[in-house]
């Protein structure tokens, strides 16, 4: 069952993604190598919480904090934790909010200090896969043409795409209809109309497609151990364009700012 989200709802949804947005602006001013990932963690939960939202993935099934954080390798669902962040690694940033009853849900790869030139392009044609798919959001095209849109994105650089995770249908739950898929035919798939809201999440491998689950139980990693990007928008279909409700606006106003320095 897919739910139709009216212009109340849409505008509520924003702002839940606003603090989604907002919060990845605090965690990207902590990017630097020596951060730990549950230092990260503390950071995306305290400002949640302080500005009256709920983190939405602590406790969802058991996962134990606000924040996943999916490191080189890892491509979803990675559990924070104590180890520092090293010099050249990158960092799949996921956040959820629950905020007056609806969700919000955003993901950002983060390079810690100066990363490998080719792991860079990996992460900026993840993102460019993203906004592709974004372009095809709209009213009468089909989730087909979102994920073929960013499939031939990602495999045009030589990439790969992730098939068994896939970004879905967001609004008083998390996780709903339809499944979003990266990779698709166009013409196929569930018809998009306006007030579908749905989180749109490339996962892109630099090797192969394939991927396992570590024995805790979460964190999915790329089975030939070559890293992987991740980032995600949640979006409102519209008649003419889609409504992106989450934004990088505030993270790349802090790595713009870092760059400079
Ligand atoms: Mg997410
Ligand atoms: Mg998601």
């Amino acid at each position: 069952m897919i739910y139709l989200k009216t212009k109340e709802e849409i505008e509520l949804l924003r702002e839940s993604n606003m603090l989604v947005a907002k919060t990845h602006g605090e965690v990207a001013k902590w990017v630097e190598p020596g951060v730990t990932t549950l230092k990260l963690d503390k950071i995306a939960e305290e400002f949640i919480r302080d500005h009256g939202g709920v983190p939405a993935f602590l406790n969802y099934q058991g996962f134990p904090n606000s924040l996943c954080t999916s490191v080189n390798d890892q491509v979803v669902h990675g559990i924070p934790d104590n180890k520092p962040l090293n010099e050249g690694d990158v960092v799949s940033v996921d956040c959820g909010v629950l905020l007056n009853g609806y969700y919000g849900d955003s993901a950002f790869t983060y390079c810690i200090g100066e990363v490998d030139p080719e792991i860079k392009k990996l992460l900026e044609v993840t993102k460019e896969s993203l906004y592709k798919g974004i372009e095809q959001a709209v009213e009468g095209k089909r989730i087909g043409d979102v994920g073929c849109a960013v499939q031939s994105h990602a495999e045009g650089y030589g990439f790969s795409v992730v098939r068994e995770m896939v970004g879905h249908g967001v609004g008083k739950n998390l996780h709903e209809s339809p499944e979003v898929p990266n990779y698709g035919r166009r013409g196929n798939g569930v018809k998009l109309k306006e007030g579908m809201v749905i989180a749109i999440e490339p996962m892109i491998n630099f090797g192969k497609r394939h991927i396992v689950q570590e024995s805790d139980g979460w964190t999915i990693r790329t089975r030939d151990r070559k890293v992987s990007a991740h980032f995600e928008h949640t979006v409102a279909v519209g008649k003419n364009e889609a409504d992106i409700l989450s934004s990088f606006k505030f993270v790349e106003e802090v790595l713009h700012l870092q760059s400079e320095k």
